[in-house]
Formats: C-alpha cells, sequence, structure tokens
C-alpha cells in the first residue's frame, strides 16, 4: 500500500479529518436526525410482518357475523331442557342439521332440537347448544337407534356454547390504530376482516457497499492472503431481521474509480453502509471518495469495540440525498456499530418506537476489562443459573477481529465507560442479542 499511498498526497484535494470522541447516545442521536419515517405504500398481507400499520383499520361487519356454535352437539331452547340429567334424559325431536357454513333454514320450533356443528349459525329461537357429550348420541348410534330424536342428559342455560355475533369484533369498530405494529396476531385479525392488503410504512432499502482489496465474494475461490466478506452477509441479515430490504453491492476496491461505481448504485436505497476503510490508520480513498460525493463526519465513538465511525449523506443526482453510515472494517465492530446505530435508523424509518434491545441484569462469569474509559460491549452468552438469576459468560476472544465470539453470543454485556472492571461475581446490564428458547 506504501507507493499508492505516496500517490494520494499528489492528489488536488486533501481533507483533513479530526475525528470528534462521542458517546454512543451523542453519536445515535446525530445519526437519527437525519432519518425520516418512509412513505406509505400497499402492502401484501403476508409479507407485512413487522411493518407498521398506516391506516385506522375499521371492521364493516361483526365477527363473528352471526351468533354461532362454540361445540358440535344440539341447538335448543334452554328452556325445553329444564331438570335434564342422565337419569332423567329429556327426549326432544330433531328436526334438521346445521353445517359451518350453512344458514338455518327456518326458526327452531318450541320442544325441538337441530345437530349444529361448531361455528355454524345458530337458529332463530335457539338459545342454548348441548354438546354432543350431554346427549346419548354415540349409544342411540351404536344400538342402531332413530336419530329423529335425541335424548339430552343436561340441563342448559341460556347462551350456553353460543358464541355471540360481534363478540370479537363489532361492526364498524377501529380494529387497529395507524401506528400499529403488524405482527402474526394482527395479520391474522386482518385475514379475518378480509383484507389482503393493507397501507404500511414501507420497508428501508439499505445498501451494503464493502471496500477493500483484500476482500473475495463468498462463492469466490479461495485465495491464500484474502479474506472473504463477512460484513456485507452479517449485516443484511440484521437489515432483513430488522424489517428492512438489505442490498449487497459489489465489493469497492480501494480506488476511487470503483468505490465511485459501486455508491453509484448504492444512492437510489434508503441508507447506504459501508464497511471499512474510515479509520484513522487508513488509506484515505474511501473517505476522499465519500466526501466528494456528499458530506462526511468521522467521529470516534466512547465504544469497544466499534470505536471508528462515519456519519453523513451522499448526494443523488436529483439534489435529493441519502444518509450513509461508515461501518468500521472489523467484523464485529462492524455488527456491534450496526446495533447500535443502524437499527435505530432502521425503526426509525419504519415508524416504530426507538426502544432498545431486551436488557437484563446478569451475574458475570468471567471479567470484563476496560482499559480505556469506552463503554465495552463484551460479547456473552447470557443462562439461567441454578438459583434463578441470569448469568453470562464471556464466549471467548474479545478482539474485533473475531466473529466466532459473536456468532456463540446472545447477548452485549456492558461495562460502563467510567468503570475499569467488572469483577466475576459481579452483576452487569446486558443488551440481548436474542432471546433464545434455550436461555431457560
Ligand atoms: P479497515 O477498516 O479497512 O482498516 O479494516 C479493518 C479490518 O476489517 C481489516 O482486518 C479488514 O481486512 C477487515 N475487513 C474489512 N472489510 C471486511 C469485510 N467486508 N468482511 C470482513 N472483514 C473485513
Ligand atoms: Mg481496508
Amino acid at each position: 500500500m506504501a507507493n499508492t499511498s505516496n500517490e494520494h498526497h499528489d492528489r488536488p484535494h486533501r481533507h483533513h479529518y479530526d475525528a470528534e470522541m462521542l458517546s454512543v447516545e451523542e453519536a445515535r442521536e446525530r445519526i437519527l436526525s437525519y432519518f425520516e419515517v418512509l412513505p406509505v405504500e400497499d402492502a401484501d398481507l403476508v409479507g407485512s410482518l413487522g411493518q407498521v400499520l398506516a391506516e385506522n383499520l375499521v371492521a364493516s361487519f361483526d365477527i363473528p357475523p352471526l351468533d354461532n356454535s362454540a361445540m358440535d352437539g344440539y341447538a335448543v331452547r334452554f328452556v325445553d331442557t329444564r331438570g335434564a340429567s342422565k337419569d332423567n334424559p329429556i327426549e326432544l325431536p330433531v328436526t334438521g342439521v346445521i353445517a359451518a357454513g350453512q344458514l338455518p333454514d327456518s326458526a327452531m320450533k318450541a320442544g325441538t332440537a337441530i345437530r349444529i356443528m361448531t361455528g355454524a349459525p345458530i337458529p332463530e329461537d335457539a338459545d342454548a347448544v348441548i354438546p354432543f357429550e350431554d346427549t346419548d348420541e354415540l349409544e342411540r348410534r351404536a344400538s342402531g337407534g332413530s336419530s329423529a330424536a335425541i335424548a339430552i342428559h343436561l340441563e342448559a342455560e341460556r347462551h350456553d356454547n353460543v358464541r355471540s355475533a360481534g363478540e370479537d369484533i363489532e361492526a364498524g369498530q377501529v380494529v387497529f390504530k395507524s401506528g400499529q405494529i403488524l405482527r402474526a396476531g394482527e395479520i391474522g385479525v386482518i385475514a379475518s376482516l378480509g383484507h389482503s392488503s393493507l397501507k404500511a410504512i414501507r420497508r428501508p432499502i439499505v445498501a451494503i457497499v464493502s471496500t477493500g482489496d483484500e476482500l473475495l465474494q463468498p462463492g469466490q475461490p479461495y485465495q491464500l492472503g484474502k479474506i472473504y466478506n463477512s460484513n456485507a452477509y452479517s449485516i443484511a441479515a440484521m437489515v432483513t431481521r430488522y424489517g428492512g430490504v438489505p442490498r449487497i453491492m459489489g465489493i469497492a476496491k480501494d480506488t476511487i474509480e470503483s468505490l465511485e461505481a459501486a455508491l453509484e448504485d448504492a444512492l437510489s436505497a434508503d441508507l447506504v453502509v459501508t464497511s471499512a476503510g474510515v479509520s484513522k490508520g487508513d488509506y484515505d480513498v474511501v473517505k476522499d471518495v465519500l466526501s466528494s460525493k456528499g458530506k462526511i463526519a468521522l467521529w470516534s465513538v466512547r465504544m469497544r469495540p466499534a470505536k471508528p465511525l462515519a456519519f453523513g449523506v451522499l448526494d443523488r443526482k436529483d439534489g435529493s440525498s441519502v444518509p450513509h453510515l461508515g461501518l468500521p472494517g472489523n467484523p464485529v465492530s462492524a455488527m456491534v456499530a450496526f446495533e447500535q446505530f443502524g437499527r435505530p435508523a432502521m425503526r426509525l424509518m419504519m415508524g416504530k418506537p426507538l426502544v432498545d434491545k431486551p436488557t437484563i441484569e446478569a451475574i458475570m462469569d468471567d471479567p470484563i476489562r476496560n482499559h480505556d474509559g469506552r463503554r465495552v460491549y463484551a460479547r456473552v452468552h447470557v443462562y439461567m443459573g441454578e438459583s434463578g438469576v441470569y448469568r453470562a459468560r464471556s464466549t471467548g476472544n474479545q478482539s474485533s477481529g473475531v466473529l466466532s465470539s459473536m456468532a456463540q453470543a446472545n447477548g452485549l454485556a456492558i461495562c460502563p465507560d467510567d468503570i475499569g472492571m467488572i469483577n466475576a461475581g459481579e452483576i452487569t446490564r446486558v443488551e440481548m442479542l436474542d432471546w433464545p428458547d434455550d436461555i431457560f
């Protein structure tokens, strides 16, 4: 790199990048001020999981639409079962059958019963359903008896096993308000209202540009001395997980032309994420190109890993601009920085409240050392200890290049910037990356 670096000194505009030292919160606040909620789209119901509803959904009919049976059994008038028991069965003539999806063709006459299936509408003038188990239907069938009558073994009360029209949702009701996050339950309810699409805030498109002459794309043959581009994939996975649409761009070499070309294609996104090339000691091509295409600020964030961070905007041809988050190149730094800065930016664009990852307190099995007054995010595996309290063990080598210790981690244990060390046995906060079932 030495000779290319010399070349660089002859380039006409040389920028001075004075890295500012910011807290995680200060950096996050500055970054978020560049984002706004994305426009509304017509979203497919199936694909809307995790999006934010952008309309008030009003029910145009009752759910359930009619009074209906909660059981397979016999629709009756409850007064006709008065005094019924196993020892004192009351026999009623059966005048018909109603299956789910059918409408009763007549009202029920006094002193009769109608065989009815779960979900089938209750005939007019019936007011209770006797489940099969509380009749003699089984014995009657077994002995070849007539199905024209049924013996009732239980006295019913009014509305026994009857689900009332509108008991779930009433016509005219606002079922979900704009701003509701769509989860499986909401999606089910919206389907039950008959909608196959809805208005939602669209998902952010996140372009991911990896920079570095040393990078190989996964799928290319192994070459000694090169490394596979893992950042694009870990970041893309996080983008997907947080509800966005990742767009992995080609690898940009450490040349102006290559980087310019990769950025060109990325500009239509809602967020451009670059990885590497922004730390102090780096060859300056990345910084120069980024600043010639918009604005860029280089920060030192008081955190470990992921101290170097770049943030700015890239200008589009039409005069608009797109926010740019420049992650450090080290694989763990890139992921931790995306958790802290990319995730909240995505939530903001998606119209979601800016809540942190679930945070718990855990007893450390291993110490966390803080060498230089930065907030340490230590990769840990949280598990439930014997006394019913969470414990966290280090997942090993905490170097920012050791991605396998990130893969083994389900949380990031925090040592505050002003504390030199958290000893084994002490309690600290852990931001959970995941909440796996095996934690319990
Ligand atoms: P840099 O920020 O360019 O100094 O990169 C810091 C470290 O991260 C170096 O060891 C790079 O090889 C590594 N690195 C940079 N980009 C990637 C990437 N896309 N995937 C995996 N490692 C990377
Ligand atoms: Mg590099």
